[in-house]
């Protein structure tokens, strides 16, 4: 093996995965793709398979594993299937950094495997943090691995960070593109389709993510995500709604200075920027921001009653304990059965709250009781659909 730093990508026929590999082939001398997996786009694993010819290529979903081994037989590539394979591939010598892109609660698992492996993360799969932010600090505490954000305001957080002190910072101010629905008014909320939903504004994305975007779950999540990752109370965690998504988050610091990162609305500059580290940043001749382009920036606060999901996070973050990761059960569940036509766009608040308010409390949970939480929190939610 040369010494090109090997890249697993879990989740790489998703959006966050398909443009991480197009940064991996921007820097052909610098990476290489060694594990792709995916949940049930065997097609385009395979066509991604033979063009970038990875040691190894996993389908989550086993109905779609005989179709990946022919297509694949006599390629320099191994197939596998089933989710116990993705969670085991993870633990390889040769794989410097763990790309986690899958959608869900489903990028736990394999997180922490990386984690006792001592792999590098760039994380994408904001849920990990969200379903067990405080396990998976305890692990990175004890573990050689680090955690880079691949989320773009999370990105745009830890650029604001280096050189800075923990305990300079007063407030991480946490942009919201305020997703389609933002000029609207309350009353109109109810009569939401799924294709208003699906039209995001500034940011192209797969389904579930534009739901969460469109219900503002996504910010709370953000929070949650936030508060893992920097080590920083809730409490001094803003949202902002910010429309053009130019200003993707900002630091506040004890002295009253803020600092910002700017830049265009597209996924590509954090992947290259979480794949950079620790070396540092990756030289590119992507298209580059013109601020004259952008004078009339804008912020606003979120309106917590149009979306109630950002309060029942904040709510969740508040009671803590096994809690949130309830809230991502229910989410899951009322998202998918929105996505098929169950439910209307309000019910997705309702859900979440009930799981929640149903769910039994446990104050520090230990891995089996994130998955037992999850099970019952699916479970409720989904006899409540
Ligand atoms: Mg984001």
């Amino acid at each position: 093996m040369d010494n090109k730093r090997q890249i697993a990508i879990l989740g790489s026929t998703g959006s966050i995965g398909r443009q991480t590999l197009d940064i991996i082939s921007e820097y052909p001398d610098r990476f290489a793709p060694f594990v792709i997996t995916a949940n049930t786009s065997v097609d385009l694993l395979i066509q991604q398979s033979l063009k970038y010819h990875p040691r190894y290529a996993i389908v989550a979903d086993e109905s779609g594993y005989e179709k990946l081994r022919c297509a694949l037989a006599g390629t320099d590539t191994q197939v596998a299937c089933g989710p116990q394979a993705i969670a085991d591939v993870v633990t390889a010598p040769e794989i410097d950094t763990v790309v986690t892109a899958m959608v869900g609660y489903s990028g736990l698992a394999p997180t922490i495997r990386a984690i006792e492996a001592g792999k590098d993360i760039a994380l994408a799969n904001k849920e990990t943090l969200v379903v067990a932010g405080a396990l998976i600090t305890e692990m990175l505490a004890a573990s050689a691995s680090k955690i880079y954000p691949v989320d773009s305001e999370h990105g745009a957080i830890y650029q604001c960070l280096v050189g800075e002190r923990h305990k300079d910072v007063s407030k991480l101010i946490l942009t919201a593109s305020g997703g389609p629905f933002r000029t609207w008014r309350r009353e109109d909320m109810a009569r939401v389709t799924k294709a208003d939903a699906l039209r995001h504004p500034n940011w192209s994305m797969g389904a579930k993510i534009t739901i969460d975007s469109a219900t503002m779950m996504n910010k709370g999540f953000e929070v949650m995500e936030a508060k893992w990752l920097f080590g920083i109370d809730a409490g001094q965690i803003e949202v902002v709604v910010h429309p053009q998504s130019i200003v993707h988050s900002m630091v506040e610091f004890v002295d009253g200075s803020v600092k910002a990162q700017l830049g265009l609305p597209d996924m590509h500059l954090p992947i290259r920027y979480a794949l950079g580290l620790p070396a540092g940043r990756l030289k590119s001749d992507c298209a580059k921001l013109r601020v004259e382009d952008y004078c009339n920036l804008t912020f606003e606060h979120p309106d917590m009653e149009k979306f109630p999901m950002l309060a029942i996070a904040y709510e969740a973050i508040k009671r803590g304990g096994n809690i949130p990761c309830a809230l991502n059960a229910a989410n899951e569940i009322a998202v998918a059965a929105f996505l098929h036509d169950k439910i209307g766009f309000a019910d997705i608040p309702r859900i979440a709250e009930r799981t929640m308010a149903t769910i039994d409390y446990i104050a520090s949970p230990t891995y089996d009781d994130y998955v037992a939480t999850n099970r019952a929190a699916r479970d409720y939610a989904t006899t409540i659909l």
